[in-house]
């Protein structure tokens, strides 16, 4: 991969500042951090050279890695970064500015996860499993995917067909209202 350098290398690595307050220059790439990850096997940037790639103002290959989607938040990484990086923080940091720029996300199944998850327990105060792996199944586009799974887990109890509801369902809404969760609102460019 070529990297295009430009005079203002410290911007990506401000961006990054702003919202998160770690300041990436403190990373002197010992690679701690991807030595205990359990994804950056999978991953083409492992934590350090995405580190490294903010550090280098590298945005676009950034914010279009899919190691922040594939991130566990397990916060081995910032458990073991001897200059106590919050490197999990980082990954996160990088997946709101990828959403709030309306980057396509690198692993567009981890964030339709993460948003029929949030819709259903906004919805109901709690997880309503069935309902949760329908909207995951639409917002994939694959409506029919482990369908047959369902009459079994049904069977088995383990799937219940209607929501259970709670008491102040309207708190945890409010919860959700007062806060900004991680769902792209639209995928418009591609950097
Ligand atoms: S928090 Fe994410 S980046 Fe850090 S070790 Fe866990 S999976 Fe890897
Ligand atoms: S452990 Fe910390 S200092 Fe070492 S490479 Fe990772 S972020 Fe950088």
């Amino acid at each position: 991969m070529q990297l295009k350098l430009d005079n203002n290398v410290s911007q990506f690595a401000d961006e990054i500042e702003a919202l998160s307050g770690l300041n990436l220059y403190d990373c002197y790439q010992c690679g701690k951090c991807s030595a205990g990850c359990p994804v950056s096997q999978f991953t083409q940037e492992s934590p350090t050279r995405l580190i490294r790639l903010i550090q280098l103002n590298q945005k676009e290959t950034v914010l279009n890695s899919k190691t922040p989607y594939l991130c566990a938040s397990c916060s081995t990484c910032s458990e073991r970064c001897p200059m106590e990086i919050d490197v999990a923080k980082v990954m996160e940091t990088v997946r709101i500015l990828a959403s709030r720029e309306g980057v396509k996300p690198a692993v567009k199944e981890v964030v339709n996860f993460s948003g029929a998850f949030l819709d259903s327990v906004k919805s109901n105060g709690r997880l309503f499993e069935f309902g949760m792996t329908i909207s995951f199944n639409l917002r994939n586009r694959t409506p029919l995917k482990d369908a047959m799974l369902g009459p079994v887990m049904l069977q088995k109890g383990k799937l219940g067909l209607f929501p259970q509801s709670i008491k102040n369902k309207e708190k945890i809404k409010n919860i959700f209202n007062n806060s900004s969760y991680f769902e792209p609102k639209e995928e418009k460019k591609e950097h």
